[in-house]
């Protein structure tokens, strides 16, 4: 089927967008029996209902394909539950509606109202907002509804669990008798359907809930892990992956903070969109991620709602959906309008069961794999970075000019060798994961209940990834300047900027003591700043506080290294085995992510 019976500047907006056939709702809404009706859809999002809603409301909008000149007040009001959602609407009407002329009024919280209400008198064909803000509008006189041929609710059932009744019944209490009502609707729970029978005459109900839920398009994962390594998780996964846009969700605001947080540490190019964020952040967040200056999101259910991101192909349930129907919309990101996506959950050990019940209720088959081994992502970055150098390039004089004079100072072999090795610094490093086994699970439990390491403190030294910190130098380093032994240390955290590692409570005075003695010496090695650390790690320091309030840790009152140099990059260490020789502070934060 194509779109046809469409006027011309409808058709031609949608060829220009290479929308050649229309998606089922669209087709739906479109057929005969349809035109100049109030509809009932049930049409997840993702199935191109923006369009097919912007396509059905074309009667009133248009005459003779023509905007109606001498009209000034609104003819169609789009109600959305979030201001993205809203904001992503009218995004999608602007291109849709932009040959016949048509302007569109934004009113969703969290902008200037002052400026909305100036767009507003403006005379705007169409208007799309949320429904505190239109209400808002509508009571000051800002908005007149008097005109208004058609009204459609987007996401019905969302607005109502948002608690948005009542703004939406003020709202359609103040539209004119004979207006189109078009609700729609991912389900159709009991208010819902109150809903239409009070503000809709002789409804044309059109269900594509079960064709379209998108399983065709989305491959759904999933992999079980120790509840400790769900980070180590998620950052194989995006090494793997390397998606052009991903979503990563969590349970809560916190959530998404620590997340975002540990991801950016790790290099990864990321955003956070969660209640705690303005709308300016929100936006900007959104942009980013739209012009691919960023590549991955962490979200709450929530600030997620509704997001239309074309290049989204991978969605990572960080922490389980707490129901079938949250695994659908988040999942329902990706894999949108004929493209494919990926859908994976992390499933903590515990949750397994529960976890398969959800699947089965959601009717979704989902494959049970491993996390991503950094060998596995080795691969994968090999195949990509092969293609991508072996893409054709239009070089310029000056990219020329530049290898010959390369070429003069070193092998063609070395000078690949050089390009590959910059493009691997920019990817952030895949973690090794505990194996998937439960003796291997019981292994690293034990190792982390070693003995001697029941009580520890924390410990920092001013080196990190950054300054390519890697226990295999680290360790010899604190020996050294700590007078300890290699089995004195416990568990080592290399971050961005820094390294954190635990030493028992019982030597740890022994150990400051050393590292001030130590500190004073000549090389640069030796100066390099050591210190106790208060709250230890960031995850560290979150867990604990979650427990116990301050634990042992945080009762232990480190004495200050007074002598020690100032923080700084560290500069003097020796190139050993292996170390590539990376400059300090040289590996920079990478586009992708
Ligand atoms: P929605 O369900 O409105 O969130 O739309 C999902 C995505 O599908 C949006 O990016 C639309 O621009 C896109 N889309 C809408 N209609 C079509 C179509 N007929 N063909 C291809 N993509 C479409």
């Amino acid at each position: 089927m194509t779109f046809s019976n469409l006027v011309p500047s409808l058709g031609e907006a949608l060829a220009e967008r290479g929308y050649a056939e229309p998606t089922p709702v669209q087709a739906a809404v479109l057929q005969s029996e349809a035109l100049g009706r109030d509809l009932v859809v049930s049409a997840q999002t993702g199935s191109g209902k923006t369009v097919a809603f912007g396509l059905a409301i074309a009667g009133e909008l248009l005459t003779d394909g023509e905007n109606q000149p001498n009209s000034q007040l609104p003819r169609a009001l789009v109600i959305a539950p979030t201001r993205e959602l809203a904001m992503q609407v009218s995004r999608e009407l602007s291109w849709l509606y932009g040959k016949a002329g048509l302007r569109i009024a934004t009113c969703v919280g969290g902008m200037d109202p002052s400026k909305e209400r100036r767009t507003l008198r403006s005379g705007p064909a169409i208007v799309v907002g949320t429904p505190g803000r239109l209400r808002d509008h509508l009571e000051r006189g800002a908005l007149d509804l008097s005109a208004l041929a058609a009204v459609v609710l987007d996401e019905a059932d969302e607005m109502l669990d948002m608690g948005f009744r009542e703004d939406l019944e003020e709202i359609l209490d103040a539209t004119p008798d004979g207006r189109r009502t078009l609700l729609f609707s991912a389900t159709m729970p009991r208010p819902i359907v109150a809903l239409a029978k009070r503000y809709q005459t002789d409804a044309l109900r059109i269900s594509l809930v079960g064709e379209d839920r998108g399983h065709g398009d989305i491959e759904y994962q999933a992999m079980t892990v120790s509840p400790s390594e769900i980070e180590n998780a998620v950052v194989n996964l995006l090494r793997f992956h390397e998606a052009e846009t991903a979503i990563l969700f969590c349970a809560t605001r916190d959530n998404v903070r620590h997340l975002h947080a540990t991801l950016q540490e790790r290099g990864f190019a990321v955003v956070a969109l969660s209640g705690e964020h303005s709308q300016s952040e929100r936006n900007q967040a959104l942009q980013a991620l739209r012009d691919r200056r960023v590549r991955v999101c962490v979200a709450t259910d929530v600030a997620a709602r509704g997001i239309d991101l074309p290049t989204l192909s991978l969605v990572v349930h960080v922490e389980i959906p707490r129901d079938a129907e949250t695994l659908q919309h988040r999942s329902g990101r990706t894999g949108r309008a004929g493209k494919k996506g990926t859908a994976v959950l992390i499933v903590p050990y515990p949750r397994r069961r529960r976890v398969e019940t959800m699947l089965r209720s959601a009717k979704i088959n989902a494959s049970w794999i491993d996390v991503p081994s950094p060998e596995a992502i080795r691969v994968k970055d090999r195949e990509r970075l092969m293609a991508m150098l072996l893409a054709p390039v239009d070089y310029d004089d000056e990219d020329r000019a530049l290898a010959r004079q390369l070429m003069e100072q070193r092998s063609a072999e070395d000078i690949a060798a050089a390009l590959v090795h910059a493009h691997r610094q920019t990817m952030p490093q895949p973690e090794e994961m505990i194996a998937n086994t439960p003796e291997a699970q019981r292994a690293a439990q034990k190792e982390r209940h070693r003995p001697g390491f029941e009580d520890t403190v924390w410990f920092r030294i001013a080196v990190g990834r950054n300054h390519n910190a890697e226990p295999r130098w680290i360790l010899p380093l604190l020996c050294r300047r700590g007078h300890i032994t290699r089995n004195e240390i416990g568990a080592i955290r290399i971050a961005r900027d820094e390294t954190h590692f635990q030493i028992p409570r019982t030597i740890a005075d022994k150990f400051s003591d050393a590292l001030q003695r130590t500190g004073r010496e000549e090389s640069d090695e030796d100066r390099v700043l050591i210190e106790p650390s208060e709250s230890g790690p960031r995850e560290q320091a979150r867990d604990n506080r979650k427990r116990n309030g301050p634990g042992p840790r945080e009762r232990y009152k480190p004495r200050p290294t007074h002598d020690a140099p100032p923080r700084g990059p560290f500069k003097g260490r020796k190139k050993g085995p292996g170390n590539t020789g990376g400059k300090p502070g040289g590996r920079k934060r990478p586009k992708k992510g």
